[in-house]
């Protein structure tokens, strides 16, 4: 999956770019309209992020030209906060789904696989460790059977610690893929959403899928499993 982001801040690109990329993404950076058009339409992409604010050529103009150019890649627009006028104009000239700013990377990552299932390309989205499945498409979470509700973050991270089931992940690689670069990692906020998510998913369950790895961090393990 080859994914191009269009986007003149660096840290916001970067911050896309480092996220995609830890979910196995190519990723290509451009930080103007003009360039990301010619990207575009050069290369060959599974989804395109396109802030709609960009010096050179403005996104909308962008996304109307990459169509012009029969480019039928999806496209995820990145509009200001509350600008329902951008969201609109976004829409009208080509793009297929919007996400506002400010966004945590796992909104942003949501979007992008369901644009990438929209187009048949992702067909693996099913997360299942023992009985727990999560859908990272329709955000539904169940337990044996038992739907779970969950908070946008419970199930970030959720969805994090599936993803690396097995894995020992610290709370600075936790920081980094569920919450968004303002994070204060002085804070417990981690530790405080674990406990909330065990009260969910583990608590009325006869085994506990959440472990604690003192002095390391997380991981989700069904320790009846051989993996
Ligand atoms: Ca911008």
């Amino acid at each position: 999956m080859r994914i191009l982001v269009i986007e003149d801040e660096r840290k916001v690109a970067s911050f896309i770019k480092k996220g995609l990329e830890e979910q196995s993404y190519a990723v290509d950076v451009s930080y103007d309209g003009k360039q990301g058009e010619q990207l575009a339409t050069q290369n060959e992409y599974d989804v395109i992020v396109l802030d709609v604010l960009l010096p050179v050529q403005d996104g909308i103009e962008t996304c109307r030209r990459i169509r012009q150019s029969k480019v039928n890649t999806p496209i995820l627009m990145l509009t200001a906060l509350g600008d329902t006028e951008d969201k609109v104009r976004g829409l009208d000239s080509g793009a297929d789904d919007y996400l506002t700013k400010p966004f945590h990377f796992e909104e942003l990552l949501a979007r992008v696989r369901a644009l990438l299932r929209r187009t048949g390309q992702d067909k693996t989205s099913l997360l299942q460790v023992a009985g727990l499945v999560l859908d990272p498409v329709t955000r539904d979470v169940r337990r044996d059977g038992t739907p779970i509700r969950l908070t946008t973050r419970e199930f970030a991270l959720l969805e994090y610690l599936m993803r690396n089931k097995g894995q020992i992940l610290s709370r600075a690689h936790i920081a980094q893929h569920v919450w968004n670069v303002s994070f204060d990692m002085e804070s417990n906020v981690i530790d405080v959403y674990v406990k909330l998510l065990r009260q969910k998913v583990d608590k009325d369950f006869d085994r506990a899928l959440i472990h604690t790895i003192v002095g390391a961090g997380y991981m989700l393990k069904d320790e009846d499993a051989d993996d």
